[in-house]
């Protein structure tokens, strides 16, 4: 007799997996071969460039390569990390004390909580947002208050109207911006105003900038450790995935407060044994080529965003072409939920779009479409909605 496996509370504890129905039906029209333009994930088309690719050759031909890496990255690549966070920031960073390698920042975006959040304790997550944080936070044992991000404050978090018990409750506050679902971006005097309010309930700052340098129309995204006073209250996460479409590699870095990154590495140490070295050297080599390599992706993605846009709006559907990110953040064009929707659109269409819903409540009315597609089938899903009888 085999054992009574069961999962845990915690596990138990995470949002209800919503897309069952939508895998299954995806699944079915892929093994028929009905050509499905998939524009619901995050994970760049694009190969990543070549110096990057031939730097890993080297790398790991090198036997000191094999042995078990340093716990918090090879001062090298800590060193270009600061290198480009001074160039293109113009943040200052220790190296030693302040910049993290991490295993992608998924990684160390969900390991944060366990270092940060007692069980019970606040943290205050965007809604909608990149599901980890939410899942980082139920892992910890902590308290997820929602912070609505509304399209009438510009998928800001309205932290004046975070209720003060609830402040002062709380130890950890995350952002993402550029963001990831909305495309929203945030300036300097929102980011002031977060350091403020951080100060004032002492709660620790967490903002994810993997969409730094996907952004278009000239737009440069601020990082939050350019406001003053942001070092003693939060760390930034960074990824080279998107940047450098090297979501396959497993790199990312997190910097800033050195009580917040150390209390992380002390974490981490216990978990994990770090990255590759041969990929934190081919990742020296993405930071040092970032201002040549990076332009050429941004045009790609810019390009077909303003394709995409031109075509839905020639449909009647209402667009605002984003800032940054690789994502369309829609409002359903019809009275439909927005799994009904992606659902219609996938089973007339054969076209793959997020529903909002899946990244919290206040995402529903909306889809996401993803430009991590090549030109042709951007073409192609415009065609296909063109002729879509429910529309
Ligand atoms: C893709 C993504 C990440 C994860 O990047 P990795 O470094 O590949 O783990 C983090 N945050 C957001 C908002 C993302 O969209």
């Amino acid at each position: 007799m085999s054992l009574r496996i069961e999962r845990t509370k915690r596990l138990a504890l995470l949002p209800p997996y919503l897309f069952a129905e939508l895998d299954k039906i995806k699944q079915e029209l892929r093994a028929s071969g009905q050509g499905l333009i998939d524009l619901g994930i995050g994970d760049p088309d694009l190969p990543t460039p070549q110096p990057i690719i031939e730097k890993l050759y080297q790398a790991a031909r090198k036997p000191q390569n094999h042995r078990y890496p340093s716990y918090q990255g090879l001062l090298s690549f800590r060193k270009a990390v600061a290198d480009w966070y001074f160039r293109r920031f113009g943040v200052g960073l220790d190296p030693q004390e302040e910049i993290l390698t991490l295993i992608g920042s998924k990684e160390g975006i969900a390991h944060l909580p366990l270092a940060l959040i007692n069980p019970g304790e606040i943290a205050l997550v965007p809604d909608p947002a990149y599901p980890v944080y939410k899942a980082g936070v139920i892992f910890a044992g902590g308290r997820i208050v929602p912070l609505p991000l509304l399209e009438e404050n510009h998928f800001l978090p309205h932290l004046e109207q975070i209720d003060k018990k609830v402040a002062q409750k709380a130890r950890l506050l995350f952002l993402n911006y550029p963001n990831n679902p909305t495309g929203a971006v945030a300036d300097e005097s929102f980011f002031s105003k977060v350091v403020e309010f951080a100060k004032e309930y002492n709660v620790a700052v967490c903002q994810d900038l993997a969409y730094s340098q996907i952004t278009y129309d000239g737009y440069q995204a601020p990082s939050f450790l350019q406001i003053k006073g942001a070092k003693e209250v939060g760390i930034e996460f960074h990824s080279l995935s998107k940047t450098f479409n090297m979501t396959g590699w497993r790199i990312g870095f997190a910097v800033g407060n050195r009580r917040i990154i150390q209390t992380l590495r002390e974490l981490k140490t216990n978990i994990d044994s770090g990255v590759f070295q041969a990929v934190q050297e081919a990742g020296i080599e993405a930071l040092r080529m970032e201002e040549k390599l990076s332009p050429s992706i941004r045009k790609i993605y810019q390009a077909r965003r303003d394709f995409l846009i031109k075509g839905l709006r020639e449909l009647g559907w209402k667009v605002q072409p984003p800032k940054a990110s690789f994502y369309l953040w829609l409002r359903v064009p019809i009275p439909s939920s927005s799994l009904d929707f992606a659902q219609k659109l996938l089973t007339e269409c054969r076209v793959v779009v997020a529903p909002g819903v899946g990244f919290g409540e206040c995402g529903e009315g909306y889809i996401r479409i993803s430009l991590t597609v090549e030109d042709k089938k951007i073409k192609e899903t415009v065609e296909r909605i063109k002729t879509a009888s429910f529309l």
